[in-house]
């Protein structure tokens, strides 16, 4: 892992004005985290973060993902982000690098599906070679996901798509039914008033 791998990530901030991490705390855990913030931003997406050594690599998904087997989300690969971003929930200020409110929308452990094979893969390597698969342990999301390359150079594109295992299932539709954090119980409307409320 590069040490300036975070570089993309602090340029576009100013640690003065955002209440974003900074990343200058480090911290490991046992089992690596995922998280999917919700972000309101100029377009709302959802951003699916997954810890690979000491960053969070990130992947913006604008119809965030889904619990169908048969259906693909495409995901638009992003700047590492700090292990510390996966607690962020609030308000980035006006006239800010991604201006707009951000929810954790949904957090958990994962597991690497490669890496119980003869040869394992490390996610790193698999992100490299355009084909990720994952476990996911959320509390809205879980089961096997796949995170897949398409086209290379400017017009690469990633796509989400849910594995076909006990946890899938096409009735579910947990953006819609589910859209409140894990973190604090809030809606993302009331995250805005209240951290409005709190510069006032
Ligand atoms: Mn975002």
């Amino acid at each position: 892992m590069a040490p300036n791998s975070l570089e993309e990530y602090r340029k576009k901030r100013d640690f003065g004005r955002t209440p974003e991490p900074s990343g200058a705390e480090r911290r490991l855990s046992e089992q690596p985290v995922f998280v999917i913030q919700k972000h309101d931003a100029s377009n709302l997406h959802y951003d699916f973060r997954l810890q690979v050594d000491d960053v969070l690599k990130s992947w913006a998904v604008p119809k965030g993902p889904s619990a169908d087997p048969s259906v693909k989300r495409l995901a638009i690969h992003t700047e590492d982000h700090p292990l510390d971003y996966a607690d962020f929930e609030g308000v980035i200020p006006e006239g800010e690098y991604g201006a707009g409110t951000v929810l954790v929308w949904d957090r958990g452990s994962y597991r690497n599906l490669k890496q119980d094979e003869e040869e394992p893969k490390p996610i790193s390597q698999q992100i490299e070679d355009g084909h990720v698969t994952i476990w996911l342990d959320g509390q809205k999301i879980a089961g096997g996901y796949a995170l897949i390359r398409t086209g290379s150079g400017d017009d690469a594109r990633w796509l989400l798509l849910k594995m076909d295992d006990e946890k899938a299932d096409a009735r579910r539709n947990p953006t819609s039914t589910e859209p409140k954090s894990v973190l604090s119980g809030r809606a993302i409307e009331e995250i805005a008033q209240q951290e409005k409320a709190k510069d006032e």
